[in-house]
C-alpha cells in the first residue's frame, strides 16, 4: 500500500515535470504564452507589484491583490483552472525564500474550508496553492491535521471588528500528535485583515506547534485599482 502511494507520487511528479518541459507555459494573468523562466507574461508582469512585508507582519504575501495577480486567482478560484496553481505556488515560494529570515518549515496546510463549502465550490484553492508550495519546497502537505469547524458568514462585506469575531474559534487541530513541536507553514490565496491566518495560527500554537509562519499570494486592502470586500468571499 505504502509502496503504491509512493509509486503514485512519484508517476505525478515525472508527469508534471514531463508537462512543463513540453507543453508551452500559459501566463495566469491573461492566458497568454510565457518565457519559460518567467511566471507572467511581460505585459501582466508590469501590472504586479510586491507586497510590504514589514518587520513583525503576522502573514507574509507575494504581492499587493491587483492587476495580473487578482485576475490569476479569479481564474484559479472561480474559473476553476486548478492547474494555475503550480506557478503561483513559484509564487510564495520565491516570498518565502526573500523574506528577511527564511522560515523552518516541517510540513505545509491550506486554511480549511468548511465541508459544506468544500462540497460546494468542489475545491479549496487555497489547498491547490498549498500543495504546490509543498511541492516547491520538499515538504509534506497535510491537510486534515486543521479542521474548519464553523462554516460563519462569508468574510465578505464584513468590516474588520466582525471579520475577526467571525473567525476567531472558527479552527480546531484533529491530531494534535502531528502538529506537536513542529514548524508549520499555512497558505491562503489573499490575506485581507489577517483575521482567519491568526486564528489558524492560534489554533495550531495552541496544540503545541513549535512555530506558525502565514503566507499569501495577495496582500487586499493596500491594493490599487478595487476594493478587497470585492474578492474574499471566505
Ligand atoms: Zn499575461
Amino acid at each position: 500500500m505504502l509502496l503504491c502511494t509512493a509509486l503514485g507520487t512519484l508517476v505525478s511528479v515525472l508527469f508534471e515535470l514531463l508537462r512543463d518541459l513540453l507543453a508551452p507555459r500559459e501566463c495566469p494573468g491573461c492566458g497568454g504564452v510565457v518565457e519559460r523562466s518567467a511566471v507572467f507574461c511581460a505585459a501582466c508582469a508590469a501590472t504586479v507589484e510586491p507586497a510590504p512585508n514589514p518587520d513583525g507582519s503576522s502573514c507574509l504575501a507575494a504581492h499587493l491583490f491587483g492587476g495580473a495577480v487578482r485576475d490569476a486567482i479569479h481564474r484559479l478560484k472561480y474559473g476553476k483552472r486548478s492547474d494555475l496553481a503550480r506557478p503561483l505556488g513559484h509564487l510564495l515560494r520565491a516570498c518565502l525564500a526573500r523574506s528577511p529570515s527564511p522560515p523552518r518549515v516541517d510540513f505545509v496546510l491550506p486554511v480549511p474550508l468548511h465541508l459544506a463549502r468544500l462540497v460546494d465550490r468542489g475545491f479549496n484553492q487555497s489547498g491547490l496553492l498549498a500543495r504546490s508550495v509543498a511541492q516547491h519546497v520538499r515538504v509534506p502537505l497535510r491537510t486534515g491535521v486543521l479542521r474548519r469547524t464553523a462554516a460563519g458568514p462569508a468574510q465578505a462585506g464584513l468590516d474588520r471588528a466582525a471579520r475577526l469575531t467571525n473567525v476567531a474559534s472558527a479552527f480546531s487541530v484533529t491530531r494534535a500528535s502531528a502538529v506537536r513541536g513542529k514548524h508549520v507553514l499555512v497558505v491562503d490565496d489573499v490575506v485581507t485583515t489577517g483575521a482567519t491566518l491568526d486564528a489558524c495560527r492560534k489554533a495550531l500554537l495552541a496544540a503545541g506547534a513549535a512555530s506558525v509562519t502565514c503566507v499569501a499570494l495577495a496582500r487586499a486592502g493596500v491594493e490599487r485599482d478595487a476594493p478587497p470586500d470585492q474578492k474574499k468571499p471566505d
